[in-house]
This record gives structure tokens, sequence and C-alpha cells, in this order.
């Protein structure tokens, strides 16, 4: 008795000979993701070097993370020179910074205002 099972395969074309060769399907999953080296029948190894769509967005997630993090740093690089008594609209040095916001740049308390008019 033996055993019926389904197996999904996918097709690869040597790189080095460009002999046809079948193998499941979730092994290429697997060669792709991890770039693992495999083996054409008749012995030439090869590797999938493409970027994975994981790998993609990893970069792309290690990219803005870096972004933000350079905008978090500005930021807290201004609330210090704010806090320090420098205001951050005409470079000055003020020993009430809030209140010359107030009456020289039409700001209230706080952060995130902006100026009207
Ligand atoms: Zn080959
Ligand atoms: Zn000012």
């Amino acid at each position: 008795m033996g055993v019926i099972i389904e197996v999904e395969l996918v097709t690869e074309i040597c790189c080095s000979c460009g002999m046809a060769f079948a193998f499941p399907k979730n092994l290429q999953d697997k060669f792709r993701q991890k770039h693992d080296r495999f083996y054409c029948p008749l012995g030439h190894g090869q590797y999938y070097s493409g970027e994975t769509e994981a790998e993609r967005l990893r970069k792309l997630f290690l990219e803005e993370q870096a972004e933000n993090t350079s905008l978090k740093d500005e930021l807290t690089a201004l609330k210090k020179r704010v806090d320090a008594g420098m205001c951050p609209h005409c470079h000055r040095h003020f020993a009430n910074v809030s209140r010359h916001l107030k009456t020289k740049h039409g700001i209230g308390a706080g952060w995130g205002e902006e100026p009207k008019g």
C-alpha cells in the first residue's frame, strides 16, 4: 500500500547548464527566503539572490525608522534650545520664551501651534 500525496512542484532552469528540473514549491519558498544553496540534478550549485518581500519591507521599515529617529532627534534638540531660552523663530535668547512666543509670534503655550497670519 502506497501513500498518495499531492505536491506542488515548481520548475527551474539551472543557471549553469540549462537543465530543467522540478522541486516542491515549499522548498522553493524556503530557498527564496533563506537564500539557501540548492543544486541542479547535475550538481551545479545556485541560489535565489533576489530580495524577498519580507526583506524589502524590513528595509523600508528600517529606513522609515531611521528617518523618524532623526526627526525625533531634531525635535528634541529644538525643544532643548527653547528650554534653554532660545526662540525657535528668531533665534534670540529670552528669559521667558513662552511669553515672548505669545507676544511676538502669537503662539500660545505648548507645542504644535503655528502662528496665525
Ligand atoms: Zn546544472
Ligand atoms: Zn522670536
